[in-house]
């Protein structure tokens, strides 16, 4: 009887609304383009035994303006802050979306970063310029986040990273 709110943070093309669609859709389409007029979508999650029901909010197109970045923060119950591992700039971006996040609200919001695209990890050409495991779980344990690399190709991930969260929020209630 509850719903959370989680929005998701971080740079354009990080994944953001891949990860959303394979979530609730348990699809990935390549080419996405801007799901015009939809602010959010919706899941339900059993938790702890608990059913949960989640909406998810894309800040897509949103990354240049932070003002309306933040008023989404401050309806958070928790912020999904995502990077692609095969893009440094993402991943040196994570600190300033942190700021972002925290600029908007004096309420404490659950923070989960996130390295999406691990998948490609599996190809050789890319592997050696890839973020690694490490990377992520030490600027997250840095900035007191937690932390998870996700697939929304090949779906790895994506279900117990927003079981995580949810989980998480929930104990902080
Ligand atoms: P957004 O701007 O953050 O919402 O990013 P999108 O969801 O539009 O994704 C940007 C691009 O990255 C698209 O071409 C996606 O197909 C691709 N992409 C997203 N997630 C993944 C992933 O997990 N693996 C791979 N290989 N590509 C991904």
């Amino acid at each position: 009887d509850r719903v959370f709110k989680i929005v998701l943070a971080g740079d354009a093309a990080v994944g953001k609304s891949s990860f959303i669609m394979r979530l609730c859709k348990n699809k990935f389409v390549t080419n996405l383009n801007s799901t015009v007029g939809v602010d959010f979508q919706t899941k339900t999650l059993k938790v702890d035994g608990k059913i949960i029901a989640l909406q998810l909010w894309d800040t897509a197109g949103q990354e240049r303006f932070r003002s309306i970045a933040k008023s989404y923060f401050r309806r958070a119950d928790g912020v999904l802050l995502l990077y692609d591992v095969t893009y440094e700039k993402s991943f040196l971006n994570v600190r300033d979306w942190i700021e972002i996040i925290k600029d908007g609200t004096q309420k404490y919001i659950p923070v989960m970063i996130v390295g999406n695209k691990c998948d490609l990890r599996e190809d050789r050409r890319i592997k050696d310029v890839c973020l690694k495991y490490e990377d992520g779980h030490n600027l997250a344990s840095n900035v007191d986040c937690l932390f998870v690399e996700t697939s929304a190709k090949s779906g790895s991930n994506i279900n117990e990273a927003i079981i995580e969260l949810t989980r998480f929020a929930h104990h902080m209630l």
